[in-house]
């Protein structure tokens, strides 16, 4: 080993589910099926080339004010970044800051674990109960912070607001963070507990509702000291973070709320559709309030049917980490992505 190798901040990365090139069913990372709303279209094909040549609004106020009108919040309420990966690091880099451990679920996002060992955060993992549900005690301990997203991922449950209320409130002296990047799936968003506490914030995403993972936009809302916090820590980092394009295309999928709520609905009744079909399938899983299923088969090895899936062209996620060895996780797709899913799962089980 060189000498320099013992000084280098040495990590262990976040593995993305695939990407594939070719004509795939793509199941696995949670994407929207759809494409986002008509107006990103058109102000990405009216867009001004000519204003590339400038750096982008560091402050990003225009979509920070769309967000700010959408959710009822004051402005100063509002950060937004690359992505909710790039809100979420920046929160772990601002707000995790203590000796004590930081409380996430042993079940949960992987990043989380990735950015605590990135930033040498102490981290504790109390256990999801047997059917993958909160246990809220385990968060009255002593922490250096909590964070938990709901719906939690990959087991699609979605816990009450009461629940999630219940966790912040006994953790007052710490900031709490909501991971809502699946909630316009489920219920009701912990942004209705904002006002009550000034430990709470809440991050959200473009990638899923909203059909705009290639975007790479996310946001933070939460008391306009946690967000100023936030500011101060991202223009120590990088000022320029959200690129033109995106604050444009952001500000226009936000607008369109009918658009949204349509493509919401079409989501989850394919959910519904499918979990049905499951059940005939002779699959187990767990009540989906998310945009993916998170499924187990009594007579199937999870690694094989995803292994043959992915055969035929049909690529879901597969973890084989510890108690969901036998689970997948499969997106909802559009119903006819589903059905040629169904199609190759009644073929392989001679159904
Ligand atoms: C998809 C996802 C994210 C990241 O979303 P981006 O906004 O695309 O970075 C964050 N948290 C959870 C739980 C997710 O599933």
């Amino acid at each position: 080993m060189r000498e320099f190798e013992k000084n280098i901040r040495k990590v262990e990365p976040y593995v993305p589910g695939e990407q594939p090139g070719e004509k795939v069913i793509k199941l696995n990372t949670n994407e929207n099926p759809y494409p986002p709303a008509p107006g990103v279209r058109t102000a990405l094909e009216t867009m001004d080339t000519e204003r590339l040549r400038l750096y982008p609004d560091p402050s990003a106020e225009a979509l920070v004010r769309e967000l700010s009108r959408f959710y009822k919040v004051d402005p100063s309420q509002v950060f937004v970044g690359v992505g909710s990966d790039d809100v979420l690091s920046m929160c772990f880099l601002t707000f995790f800051n203590s000796e004590k451990p930081i409380l996430f679920p042993d079940i949960t996002y992987s990043f989380y674990k990735v950015w605590a060992e990135l930033y040498r955060i102490p981290y504790e993992c109390p256990k999801l109960d047997e059917n993958f549900r909160l246990v809220k005690e385990d968060y009255y301990r002593e922490n250096g912070g909590v964070i938990f997203p709901n719906p939690n991922a990959p087991t699609a449950l979605y816990e009450e607001l009461s629940t999630v209320e219940d966790i912040i409130a006994h953790n007052r002296d710490v900031i709490v963070i909501i991971d809502e990047a699946y909630v316009d799936f489920a219920g009701p968003s912990a942004m209705e507990l904002l006002d009550k506490y000034d430990n709470l914030l809440v991050v959200q995403t473009f990638s899923k509702a909203r059909s705009m993972a290639g975007m790479r936009i996310g946001y933070a809302v939460g008391s306009p000291t946690l967000i100023k916090y936030l500011n101060d820590a991202k223009f120590s980092f990088n000022s320029y973070t959200m690129n033109q394009t995106s604050l444009i295309c952001g500000v226009e999928a936000v607008k369109d709320q009918a658009y949204f709520e349509a493509n919401l609905r079409k989501i989850i009744d394919t959910r519904q559709w499918a979990k049905g079909e499951l059940q005939k399938l002779g699959f187990q899983f767990t009540d989906s309030k998310a945009n993916f299923i998170f499924a187990t088969h009594p007579d199937y090895d999870a690694r094989e049917l995803f292994e043959a899936m992915k055969e035929a062209g049909i690529y879901v996620r597969f973890w084989g980490s510890r108690r969901i060895e036998q689970y997948l996780r499969i997106t909802v797709g559009t119903r006819e992505e589903m059905e040629t899913m169904f199609a190759f799962l009644r073929k392989y089980m001679k159904k």
